[in-house]
């Protein structure tokens, strides 16, 4: 087991101010768009393969922050000859960019390597494997004394390295280990322009987490709070508007723990930057996610009130009721603290829809503490959510903590919150019937005809129309709701 000791929280921060505006270029562990983050997302590119091309699969575990790295993995392994593929069989390189957020999670890399490696022995014995993102970091050098077949292992931070490190192991020249925290290296060499598909992308503007929450991995894996230069972000913005990109959503493990040094040698935090993206032409909708209670700030509360292109959808985490559970998670903040930051954003933005993310069972949690979580919910209201049974994460505080909660107890608190939560959702949705909202078509349904798009509350929406929408956004009469999404009709412009 490794041990995860806390990091120098200044060893990284950027507070750099930039030259000038012209040229201008926060887990919680959900982040805004849906995803189950247990299922592995594998990318896939247009770029025709020949035998030339090299081939590089790579299989994403975890957050939206994984999912935005792969791509950019892509995108540092694009200009020395890699595509990516779907499947692993035929690839030169096989990158599985891990997460730490779940139980076992070393225990799941070390098993898929183990299929890796068959793999390679009857396949493709000339296949590299490397493993990145959070079970790298912490792991480190274990992971290559327990799995062998691993070439290459690479800490979140240190990504724009693959070139080098691939020709390292081509060379054959010791070990090939990265796993420094220099967030803003990385974002400092990684190609100024993107490959995407579709029409809504994420940007990450923000890495790393300060707050220490007692059950979390990310503040050892990721580092600490660092901001991108501002330039950086609207220069990839811009990139992403001219491919046809239509909403961001800017991504951050404390995504309104956005501050650095603006242009105008001000201090920006994510208020500011957003009225500034919003600027970009070609991009309608704007998103950011995720969000700590403590970091929501006066100016990006008034934000969401006064820019239409942020949609009113905003995923606030509080994991817990109860005052004595939120003090041992280490979460800086009361329930009565959060439900008056909740007043304040429904003043300013009234059709805000809430998410959340709760955990259940954690040391010490009583019967009583889970009736705090069980009203925060009945008294606030969310039209969608995370839920999970606490797990203890090896190196974290929380692990040692004594009056661990047993497994039965966790499943049965698990149930009784996720009815209430699931009920919220579905009573939400069903609200929006005969409601008309403006849905950005990303694709075409499962049936003939149909279409799927995103409603601003993130809703998958389905209705019939024609495939050339596909891209634009349109407005949709909501008719029929489920839990996890919804239908309608076509409306005219
Ligand atoms: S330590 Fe807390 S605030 Fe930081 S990423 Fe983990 S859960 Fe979120």
């Amino acid at each position: 087991m490794t041990v995860l000791l806390p990091r120098d929280k200044n060893a990284s921060r950027n507070i750099k101010p930039e030259k000038s505006l012209s040229g201008l270029t926060s887990a919680d562990v959900n982040l805004n768009k849906p995803r189950d983050i247990n299922q592995p997302s594998i990318l896939s590119s247009d770029k025709k393969i020949n035998d030339k091309v090299k081939k590089v699969f790579i299989k994403t575990y975890g957050c939206q922050m994984n999912v935005y790295d792969s791509e950019r993995m892509v995108d540092v392994l694009s200009p020395i000859g890699y595509a990516a593929v779907e499947t692993p069989e035929n690839a030169d390189l096989v990158i599985l960019n891990t997460c730490h957020i779940r139980e076992k999670a070393a225990e799941k890399v070390y098993s898929e390597l183990g299929r890796i490696r068959q793999l390679k022995k009857k396949v493709n014995p000339e296949m590299k494997v490397a493993v990145a993102g959070c079970v790298a970091q912490a792991e480190g050098s274990e992971i290559k004394r327990r799995a062998p077949v691993v070439d290459m292992v690479l800490g979140p931070q240190t990504y724009h390295k693959l070139p080098e490190m691939i020709a390292k192991v081509h060379r054959n020249s010791g070990e090939v280990l990265e796993t420094d925290f220099d967030t803003l290296e990385k974002f400092d060499n990684l190609p100024e322009s993107r490959q995407v598909k579709g029409f809504s992308s994420f940007l990450t503007i923000q890495e790393g987490c300060d707050k220490f929450c007692t059950f979390c991995v990310v503040p050892y894996t990721r580092g600490a709070e660092v901001s991108r230069p501002v330039g950086q972000i609207i220069n990839e913005a811009r990139n992403l508007a001219s491919q046809g990109v239509r909403e961001i959503t800017l991504i951050g493990q404390n995504v309104d723990a956005y501050s650095i040094m603006g242009p105008n040698s001000k201090q920006w935090g994510l208020g500011e930057l957003i009225s500034h993206v919003a600027l970009i032409g070609g991009i309608d909708r704007l998103r950011f996610t995720t969000s700590h209670p403590r970091d929501m700030d006066d100016d990006l509360i008034s934000i969401l009130g006064k820019e239409p292109k942020l949609m009113p959808y905003l995923h606030l985490p509080i994991q817990a009721g109860s005052d004595k559970v939120l003090k041992a998670m280490n979460r800086g903040h009361t329930y009565e603290e959060y439900k008056t930051l909740i007043v304040k954003i429904r003043k300013s933005r009234p059709d805000i829809a809430l998410s959340g993310d709760f955990i259940v069972g954690f040391p010490g949690e009583t019967e009583s503490d889970f009736q705090q979580t069980m009203k925060c919910v009945e008294e606030i209201g969310y039209a969608s959510s995370f839920s999970f049974k606490y797990s203890v994460r090896p190196g974290t505080p929380g692990a040692s903590l004594p009056q661990q909660v047993s497994e039965d107890v966790k499943s049965d608190r698990l149930k009784r919150l996720q009815d209430l939560l699931y009920s919220q959702q579905l009573a939400f949705n069903e609200s929006l019937v005969g409601r008309t909202l403006n849905v950005l078509i990303e694709n075409v349904g499962r049936e003939e005809n149909q279409l799927f798009g995103r409603s601003p509350y993130l809703q998958g929406t389905h209705f019939n129309g024609p495939a050339d929408l596909i891209g634009q956004i349109r407005p949709v009469l909501i008719t029929k709701a489920g839990r996890n999404s919804l239908s309608g009709e076509l409306m005219q412009k």
